[in-house]
């Protein structure tokens, strides 16, 4: 059994929290999560009229321009996000909770790492419960070549930042475990800093509190483009009007390459598709966030747990042509952890405009939230699969299903950077299924680059020109 380098999925903990804890509106009476069907996300209060002038608008409110958004408001800095649809309720809510550095080296560690700070105090900075709890992670190994391959990386991490990832075995694995197993697991490896969240629920809280410190989110409302004075960003211009703006940052999740094409801009960027579904069971399985071969797990802060699979899909689109160069090396990379799939998705994103004037209507207008079905086949593997090894999930009932696509580099690692060609207009997307982990430190990079403040990890790791090069 091959674990992957770096698992689009996955990170490693125990949860011990009342459903209470996560904000009663949020609850139903038995302390399930509630879910929106159609949004994913908890609604948040919206605002309606546009100002005339901002210091930086932020195209997309998923949690990448959100933070953005708080980073910069907390710098005195005007901001307003433009949310196509509703504030989370793409990627951000529709991910697996792990909040996790395991696998990451190089610029994926340095934003792992920096973010776990900001995870480990949000609860206490914004007085509000976004739901984040530092529940550990755990990937369960069989064998000395597995072993090994931790050891390295652990060997790797340890010289890039201080990561408290260990291997475990004996009574700690066993309390890990949770309960009986079908395999004789030899060993674990164990990050007791990693986490977990209910995305549904973190977004919009902290769009809530983004809010309580001035910045304006509007919903409902795409922005189809920016308009430039002297080669610079002036404005954005959005599908209810125009804001002048001196600066804007494009956190479109996987639009971003659609909305950068349009300005002749190109990134390269595929969507990888997956499937989650939450599981009740009698007893308690294993603890907080983790993997066992092909089945990976979350505690959630109800009691049940999120379960999926190892391998994300790549649906055959029409980029997946006119990228393939760049994305050849990870396909193989990754060769037996990322399944192909023709879908109809190859039709729906084939009919999607790439090119539009600002005064025509985008195809964000058209596509408020992209609602994906769930991969039922997959999902009922991992649940069995669950089911079979951690005997306390025997005759776990499926509640809930759901799918979400990932917008993935080709190296994993996301862009943030100032467009050369365009000042003022910067990007901060591309968290390659990792965005839980990495979006407060990369965030904080983009607020620092716009603002001119010193940055804390080095941009240059991030920069578009990379794939040039
Ligand atoms: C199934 C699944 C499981 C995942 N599991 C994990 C995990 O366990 N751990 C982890 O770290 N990461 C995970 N991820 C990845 C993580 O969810 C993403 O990396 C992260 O949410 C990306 O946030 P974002 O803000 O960049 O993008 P998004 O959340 O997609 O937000 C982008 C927003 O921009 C809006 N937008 C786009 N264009 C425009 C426009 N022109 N005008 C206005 N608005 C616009 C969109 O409507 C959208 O709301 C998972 C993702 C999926 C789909």
């Amino acid at each position: 059994m091959a674990i992957s380098r770096r698992s689009f999925l996955i990170g490693a903990g125990s949860i011990g929290v009342g459903a209470a804890a996560v904000g009663g509106y949020l609850l139903s009476r038995d302390g399930k999560i509630l879910f929106d069907d159609k949004t994913y996300a908890m609604p948040i209060t919206t605002d309606y009229t546009l100002p005339e002038q901002v210091d930086v608008a932020v195209i997309g409110g998923g949690l990448a321009g959100i933070i953005t958004a708080l980073e910069l408001a907390q710098k005195g800095i005007s901001v307003a996000v433009f949310e196509k649809g509703k504030v989370a309720a793409e990627q951000s809510s529709r991910a697996f909770g792990w909040v996790s550095s395991a696998g990451d080296l190089g610029p994926t560690l340095a934003l792992s790492h920096q973010s776990k700070d900001f995870w480990h105090k949000i609860n206490q900075r914004i007085e509000a419960d976004t739901s984040y709890r530092m529940i550990g992670s755990t990937t369960f190994l069989l064998t000395d070549e597995q072993i090994a391959e931790q050891e390295q990386w652990i060997k790797q991490a340890k010289q890039e930042a201080d990561i408290d990832a260990k291997i475990i075995t004996g009574a700690k694995l066993k309390e890990r475990l949770g309960g009986p197993t079908a395999t004789d697991w030899k060993a674990a490896i164990y990050q007791e800093t990693d986490g977990g969240l209910e995305p549904p629920i973190a977004g919009p809280t902290l769009a809530e509190y983004a809010r309580s410190i001035g910045v304006k989110i509007y919903q409902d409302c795409a922005v189809r483009g920016i308009e430039t004075s002297g080669g610079k960003v002036s404005a954005v211009v959005t599908e209810k009007g125009t804001v002048l703006c001196d600066a804007a940052v494009v956190a479109g999740g996987m639009w971003s390459r659609r909305f950068l094409g349009n300005l002749d801009i190109s990134i390269p960027q595929l969507g990888l598709f997956s499937s989650v579904q939450s599981v009740k069971a009698d007893k308690p399985g294993p603890l907080g966030v983790g993997s066992a071969g092909n089945a990976a797990w979350r505690q959630q802060v109800d009691g049940e747990y999120s379960v999926s699979y190892v391998s994300p899909m790549s649906p055959i689109v029409p980029d997946s042509f006119k990228l393939f160069p760049e994305f050849f090396g990870t396909l193989l990379d990754y060769f037996d952890t990322v399944d192909l799939d023709l879908s109809n998705d190859f039709i729906k994103t084939a009919q999607m405009a790439t090119s539009w004037d600002n005064d025509e209507m985008t195809p964000f207008e058209k596509l408020r939230v992209f609602n994906i079905r769930a991969d039922e086949r997959k999902l009922e593997e991992s649940v069995r699969h669950m089911e079979e090894e951690f005997q306390n999930m025997a005759g776990a009932k499926v509640t809930k299903k759901w799918g979400g696509y990932i917008d993935a580099t080709p190296d994993s690692v996301p862009i943030i950077d100032e467009v050369d060609a365009i000042p003022g207009l910067f990007i901060c997307t591309g968290f390659s299924g990792h965005g839980l982990a990495m979006i407060p430190a990369a965030s904080k990079l983009t607020a620092d680059l716009i603002a001119g403040d010193q940055p804390m990890v080095d941009p240059s790791h991030y920069a578009l020109a990379r794939f040039s090069a």
